[in-house]
C-alpha cells in the first residue's frame, strides 16, 4: 500500500507539540497501513473531546484514519525514544516500538495528543511486529474508557479499528489498531533515558518541554524542576490510592509505563479485583508477584526514586531531590486513600481511629475474600441501625461464614454512629464511591471472543455500561454478576 495521504477535513487546529523537541526526542515516520481497515468501537464521548464531526464517525474515512492509512491534517507522526526499568531492573532504551504520536489540539476541554497503537514498526521496535492484536486493542479500549467512567485519571482511547491482517502471536490474531488520547504520553523513563546517558542538555529541555506544556505553574517556583518532581509525586500517590480503591492493578508498572502527568498509561495484563486477596497477581507473567494489589504503592514510590535519580542532575542536591518524593508521595497516597476509603465506607467525616478501622476491613476481607466490588456495593444498600438479618442479606450472602460478617458488622455500625448520618444520603454517598460495574476480566473476554467471531456488538454494549459504573443500569445486570465457571482459568500476560 501507498504512504499515507492527509485527508482534508474540517477540524480543530492540529498540530504536533512534542515535535517542537529537537528531533533527538524521537524518529519521525508515518504509520504502516493496514489492508480493509473496519471499526470495532467508537467512543463517542472522546469523539466529541477532539471535537471530530459527527459525520466523520460515520464516514468510511474514520477506518482509514484511525488504522494511520490516512493522516489527519497537520499529522507529524513521529515515535518517542524513551527507557526504563522493568521488573525493577535496568532494560535501557525501549520507545514507542509500536505507537505513533500523530499530533495533537488545543480545545475548551483541554490540549489532547492522538497516538494510534499499532500501526507498525519503528526504530524503537527491538525486532518485535509494531503491531497490535485485536483483544489487547479491546482490553486497552475497554479499560481506558472504564478507568474515565470510574473517576480515575487516565489516558483515554477513541477508537479499535480491526483488519483481517494476520499477527503471529501464540498463534495467529489479527491486528487492531487503538487510537489513544491524553494530555501527553511523557513517561518516567522518557526522563531516565537522558539521564543515563548523562545528557543533562536534553533532560532539561525534556523538563522544559513539560513545564510550559503541562505544568506552567512550576515557573514560578525557586527551582522549577523540584517543583515538577514534587508534582508528579503528588498525582502518582493520588493515583496509587485511587487504583486501589476501585480495585485496580495495573499488573506491569514498570517506569516506563508510568506516565509524567499521574495518568493510568499502557493497558496489558491488567485487572479488577474480584474475591478479595491483596497478594493478587494479575499479570501472569510477574513470576515474582512484584505487581500484585498490595505491592502497588511501594512500586510507585520506587519508581518515583528512579525518576528523582533521573532529575538529580536538574535538581542538583541529592537531599532535596529525595525530598521532593519523601515529603509529597506518603501523604498524598495516604490521604487520598483515607478519603477513598472514608467514603466507600459511608463514613461522613474521619476520626482518629478511621487508619485502623480501614485496616481492620481489609483484614476482614483477606480472610473471608469475598468479592471487592460486590461487598462495597452491597454494604452501600444496608441500614445505618441494626434491623436483622434480613436487611444484611445483600451482602451476608457474600459470605460464608455469616458470624463474621456480623461482627464486622457491627464494628462498622458503631463507627457509623460516631458521625451520624441519615440512611437515604449516606446510601446515595455510598453508591457514588462504589462502582457497580467494573471491567471484569471475563467481561472483556466474552467481548473478544464475540469480536473474534466478527461481532462487535458485546464490545459496544460494555462500553455503553462502563460508562456510567455508578449507576444501577437494570439492563446491565448481568455485567455485576461473579465470574462464571468458565472464567476460573483465564491468563493475562504482557505484551501483546
Ligand atoms: P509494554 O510491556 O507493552 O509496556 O512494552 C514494552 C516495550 O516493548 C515498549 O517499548 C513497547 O513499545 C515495546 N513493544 C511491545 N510490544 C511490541 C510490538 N508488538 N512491537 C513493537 N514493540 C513492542
Ligand atoms: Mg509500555
Amino acid at each position: 500500500m501507498n504512504a499515507p495521504e492527509s485527508l482534508p477535513l474540517d477540524l480543530p487546529a492540529f498540530d504536533n507539540s512534542f515535535a517542537s523537541l529537537p528531533e533527538t526526542f524521537y524518529t519521525r515516520l508515518a504509520p504502516q497501513p493496514l489492508p480493509d481497515p473496519y471499526v470495532v468501537a467508537i467512543s463517542e464521548e472522546v469523539a466529541e473531546l477532539l471535537g471530530l464531526p459527527p459525520e466523520l464517525l460515520a464516514s468510511p474515512q474514520f477506518a482509514e484514519l484511525f488504522a494511520g492509512n490516512r493522516l489527519l491534517p497537520g499529522s507529524a507522526p513521529l515515535a518517542a525514544v524513551y527507557s526504563g526499568h522493568q521488573f525493577g531492573v535496568w532494560a535501557g532504551q525501549l520507545g514507542d516500538g509500536r505507537a505513533h504520536l500523530l499530533g495533537g489540539l488545543r480545545n475548551d476541554q483541554g490540549h489532547w495528543e492522538i497516538q494510534l497503537k499499532g500501526a507498525g514498526r519503528t526504530p524503537y521496535s527491538r525486532g518485535a511486529d509494531g503491531r497490535a492484536v485485536l483483544r489487547s486493542s479491546i482490553r486497552e479500549f475497554l479499560c481506558s474508557e472504564a478507568m474515565a467512567g470510574l473517576g480515575v485519571p487516565t489516558t483515554r482511547a477513541l477508537c479499535v479499528i480491526g483488519a483481517d491482517y494476520p499477527v503471529r502471536r501464540e498463534e495467529i490474531e489479527t491486528a487492531a489498531v487503538v487510537t489513544r488520547v491524553a494530555p501527553g504520553f511523557v513517561r518516567f523513563g522518557s526522563f531516565e533515558h537522558w539521564a543515563s546517558r548523562d545528557r543533562p542538555q536534553e533532560l532539561q529541555q525534556l523538563a522544559d518541554y513539560v513545564i510550559d506544556t503541562f505544568r506552567p505553574e512550576c515557573r514560578d517556583a525557586a527551582n522549577p524542576y523540584e517543583a515538577l518532581l514534587r508534582d508528579v509525586s503528588r498525582r502518582t500517590g493520588e493515583l496509587m490510592a485511587h487504583w486501589m480503591a476501585v480495585g485496580f492493578m495495573h499488573g506491569v508498572m514498570n517506569t516506563d509505563n508510568m506516565s509524567i502527568l499521574g495518568l493510568t498509561l499502557d493497558y496489558g495484563p491488567f485487572g479488577f479485583m474480584e474475591a478479595f486477596d491483596a497478594g493478587h497477581i494479575c499479570n501472569h507473567s510477574d513470576h515474582q508477584g512484584r505487581y500484585t494489589y498490595r505491592n502497588q504503592p511501594h512500586v510507585a514510590q520506587w519508581n518515583l526514586y528512579c525518576l528523582a535519580e533521573a532529575f538529580l542532575p536538574l535538581i542538583k542536591r541529592p537531599k532535596q531531590t529525595r525530598d521532593a518524593i519523601d515529603e509529597t508521595y506518603g501523604e498524598a497516597f495516604e490521604n487520598a486513600f483515607e478519603r477513598h476509603m472514608r467514603a466507600k465506607l459511608g463514613l461522613r467525616a474521619g476520626t482518629d481511629d478511621d487508619e485502623a478501622f480501614i485496616g481492620e476491613t481489609f483484614g476482614f476481607l483477606q480472610q473471608h475474600r469475598p468479592d471487592f466490588t460486590l461487598f462495597f456495593r452491597a454494604l452501600s444498600k444496608l441500614p445505618g441501625e441494626a434491623v436483622g438479618a434480613p436487611a444484611d442479606a445483600p451482602l451476608r450472602d457474600l459470605f460464608v461464614d455469616r458470624a463474621a460478617c456480623d461482627a464486622w458488622l457491627a464494628h462498622w455500625r458503631a463507627r457509623l454512629a460516631q458521625t451520624p448520618w441519615n440512611d437515604a444520603e449516606r446510601q446515595a454517598a455510598m453508591r457514588a464511591a462504589n462502582p457497580k460495574y467494573v471491567l471484569r476480566n471475563w467481561l472483556a473476554e466474552q467481548a473478544i471472543r464475540k469480536a473474534k467471531a466478527g461481532d462487535f456488538s458485546e464490545v459496544r454494549r460494555l462500553l455503553a455500561c462502563l460508562r456510567q459504573p455508578y449507576d444501577e443500569q437494570p439492563e446491565y445486570e448481568d455485567y455485576a454478576a461473579l465470574p462464571p465457571d468458565w472464567a476460573s482459568g483465564l491468563e493475562v500476560s504482557c505484551s501483546s
